[in-house]
């Protein structure tokens, strides 16, 4: 039997489900919805679980990764009951279930705790400029350093097992049998998904959403590599030089837009963002706008008398890869990369059994 957990729906309030307990379950909001399929029905299916308190059903459900948050089921809701926000809060919510180490949550959750470690990240970074007399070279050589190592620990001590914990939910808790060949077959699907995005566009009329988003899938991982392998700010080479500015103007220019999009709650998917959702766009503006200015301030040899640049770049560097990157709005990239994995899995799964 379903096990209902009656302290689920206050639980979800707080990773921002909004007026979802007025669903009256008409449907039309999975009518209306353009990603909604007779094998992947939603979002009714999962507004009524969450009124419920039906936690496991949640957990061991793709469809809050598979809707992509145009707002036309919110606009269309006879009750205002909001179900593209509560899709949003429940993929906040699914973040926090993944996340071993409980800090997402935590994050998500109270924004006191998430003011705190961004203060006390700062702190750590000016401690540790401190402790090299605040002395240019050793500091950006240690912040490269920091690029690489910080990349590969995230990764492996808290992504990994989160992917695995997002596995276990969705495929062996519910025992859902999958064949090892069904996996590999499938596995194309991942990188389709995370470079292109490309069930946006049956998501949006206008095409504008999904380009923003590819250029910035783009200029952020094209930022990535130029500075963590290519070592942008001390290369030499005219053309990783040119690279790393356009790549960095790229990124601050797209999400200076989305800041403003945001800021005018002009759409129904910005009407109710959170501050995870405000530090996500906000500190990868910080990123792109601190690292051109880094360059360029190296490029004009002002950067040794101006050290608190650097600092400053480090600073949203350090919150971005420790903080954003593991526990907050980032890993929604990732987690829906392999939500539509599994969801192809399934699927030839499903199609194998027919045959
Ligand atoms: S349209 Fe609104 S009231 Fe109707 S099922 Fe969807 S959320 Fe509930
Ligand atoms: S926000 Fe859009 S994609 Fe998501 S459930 Fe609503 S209509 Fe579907």
């Amino acid at each position: 039997m379903a096990k209902v957990n009656p302290d689920f729906l206050p639980e979800l309030k707080k990773y921002g489900g909004v007026d979802f307990s007025a669903c009256y379950n008409c449907g039309n909001c999975t009518a209306i919805c353009d990603l909604s399929t007779p094998e992947d029905s939603f979002p009714r299916m999962m507004v009524r679980a969450s009124v419920v308190g039906l936690e496991d059903k949640i957990t061991s459900s793709l469809d809050p990764w598979l809707c992509y948050y145009c707002g036309d089921c919110s606009t269309h809701c006879p009750r205002g009951a909001n179900p593209g926000e509560l899709m949003m809060a429940l993929r906040r919510w699914l973040t926090a279930k993944y996340d071993w180490t409980g800090l997402s949550g935590l994050l998500y959750k109270y924004l006191p705790a998430t003011i705190l470690a961004f203060i006390a990240t700062a702190l750590a970074v000016i401690g540790l400029a401190a402790a090299y007399n605040f002395e240019i070279e050793p500091i950006m050589h240690f912040g490269h350093q920091f690029e690489f190592f910080a990349i590969l620990a995230v990764f492996m001590v808290i992504l990994v097992p989160n992917l695995i914990r997002m596995w276990y939910f969705l495929i062996l808790k519910p025992k859902r049998k999958v064949s090892f060949s069904t996996y590999l077959k499938s596995f194309g699907e991942l990188f389709v998904h995370m470079f292109t995005q490309k069930r946006t566009l049956g998501c949006d009329d206008s095409k504008t959403r999904w380009l923003e988003h590819l250029i910035l899938v783009f200029g952020y991982l094209t930022l990535l590599f130029t500075t963590v392998i290519l070592d942008w700010f001390h290369a030499e080479n005219i053309l990783i030089i040119a690279l790393g500015y356009l790549v960095s103007a790229v990124v601050f220019v797209v999400t200076f837009l989305f800041v403003r999009g945001r800021a005018s709650r002009s759409n129904e998917n910005n009407k109710f963002s959170q501050p995870s959702d405000w530090l996500f766009v906000i500190w990868l503006f910080l990123l792109g706008f601190t690292a051109f200015c880094v360059r360029l301030f190296v490029d004009l040899n002002l950067i040794e008398t101006n050290i608190w640049l650097y600092l400053v770049h480090m600073i949203v560097l350090v919150q971005w890869a420790v903080l954003i990157v593991p526990f907050g709005k980032w890993t929604h990239f990732l987690y829906r990369s392999f939500a539509m994995y599994f969801e192809k899995v399934l699927q030839t799964e499903k199609a194998l059994e027919k045959k």
